[in-house]
């Protein structure tokens, strides 16, 4: 894909992490999808390749890299197994980036290097049962007390909670406030007053794990919170602009993946004395799946490119997001149009990347949520 005008050192990292979808990854993605097992060995793996560190300053203990070469592996992780790709954005683009892009030099120096080695894993706190979309409304709330916060409040849908020992979680000291109440904390897991609920029963990215966490007086040192009292809304804002080009690039993965044995499957399969490849409502629907996909993966570069070059991005990355996770599930529609019957069973792989698909419409802001974001840049700017 040098149309894609990758840099040698893009091409390499992109193929190693492919060598490592295509040889582990995808071998195993059935089998952690049946049994919906936290893939352990898949991490340890990146973990040995350094992936973690990626986009993180060495001094941190990250291995620094652009958020082009963020994408680039994304895309190949998704392709391979999209729930590992999932954890892999919770730590990374989410947690990691938050205390990264928002923490003081101190709070880095103690809480980075365990998650830019993956010692430690990551979970990023936002949504509530009445808060999703709406985060501004959320209710989990902090006070001061002895020389520490108090926090209490239920968050929902968390994704790694259940292994996470670092926490990023949104709390407002005033509600009445509105988003302007909002702190960003850093949470360690460990003390009296943290649950976690395991949440069962996802339609896709079954091994990716996920949990409601109720915080009750649980206490969290003053100096855990990020940047100014009540600027975490700001900050969560900016981090989801980042991470938005992470998930576009899990949706370009996805799509691929589902693309890739649709093609397969077209070849080898016969219908009326030809293959499927050879009859032209097929070739049409593989078209539009190579074509769309190519799009997605070049508005993630740009979105990607503009982000490490220093300009504003946020529109971008939404636009990325919003086209990426349409492409996903349309592809995946498609490819499992293409295999009839055999691929409405497990474990034929497009059964899996349509379940997978879906969520990515929802999370990370949906796409009416990427509307919105759209349709404020363009308006807000003096160039249409
Ligand atoms: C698998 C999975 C993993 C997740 N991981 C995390 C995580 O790690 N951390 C975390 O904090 N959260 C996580 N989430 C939560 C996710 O970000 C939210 O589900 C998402 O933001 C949508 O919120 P909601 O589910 O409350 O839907 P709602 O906000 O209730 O939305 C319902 C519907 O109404 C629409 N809608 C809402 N407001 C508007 C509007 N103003 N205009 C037009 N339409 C609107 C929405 O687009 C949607 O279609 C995860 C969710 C899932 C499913």
């Amino acid at each position: 894909m040098n149309g894609m005008m990758l840099s040698e050192d893009e091409l390499l990292l992109r193929n190693a992490v492919r060598d490592f979808a295509d040889q582990e990854l995808s071998v195993r993605a059935a089998d952690y999808d049946e049994s919906a097992e936290f893939p352990w060995d898949n991490l340890d793996t990146m973990k040995k390749l350094g992936l973690f560190g990626l986009t993180i300053d060495e001094e941190y203990g990250g291995s620094g890299g652009t958020w082009r070469q963020l994408a680039l592996v994304v895309e190949e992780l998704a392709r391979g197994c999209a729930s590992t790709s999932l954890i892999y954005i919770a730590h990374l683009s989410l947690t990691t980036q938050f205390i990264h892009q928002f923490g003081s030099k101190a709070q880095k120096q103690k809480f980075i290097p365990p998650l830019a080695t993956f010692e430690k894993i990551g979970a990023f706190a936002l949504t509530e049962p009445g808060a999703g979309s709406d985060a501004g409304a959320l209710q989990t709330r902090l006070t001061k007390s002895d020389g520490h916060y108090v926090v209490s409040g239920q968050k929902t849908f968390i994704t790694n909670a259940p292994q996470a020992e670092i926490f990023v979680v949104l709390a407002t000291s005033d509600r009445s406030l509105g988003t302007r109440g909002i702190n960003s904390l850093i949470v360690e897991s460990g003390g009296t007053g943290m649950t976690v609920n395991p949440l069962t029963g996802k339609m896709g990215m079954r091994a990716s794990s996920i949990a409601e966490v109720v915080l009750e007086d649980y206490a969290v040192p003053f100096e855990n919170r990020m940047g100014g009292e009540e600027e975490g809304f700001r900050q969560t804002m900016q981090l989801l602009n980042s991470s938005r080009i992470a998930i576009a690039a899990q949706c370009v993965g996805i799509a691929q993946a589902a693309y890739e044995a649709a093609v397969s499957y077209a070849k080898q399969r016969a219908a009326f004395g030809k293959h499927l490849a050879d009859l032209q409502a097929i070739q049409f629907m593989i078209a539009d799946m190579a074509t769309n996909i190519d799009a997605a993966r070049l508005l993630v570069l740009r979105a990607a490119t503009l982000k490490d070059e220093g300009h504003a991005f946020g529109k971008e990355a939404s636009m990325a997001k919003l086209f990426a996770s349409r492409v996903a599930v349309e592809v995946s529609d498609k490819a499992l149009q293409i295999h009839g019957g055999a691929g409405y069973f497990a474990p034929a792989p497009v059964e899996r990347h349509y379940r997978e698909a879906k969520v990515t419409e929802i999370y990370e802001g949906t796409s009416e949520v990427q509307r919105l974001i759209i349709a404020r840049n363009v308006l807000e700017s003096k160039i249409a």
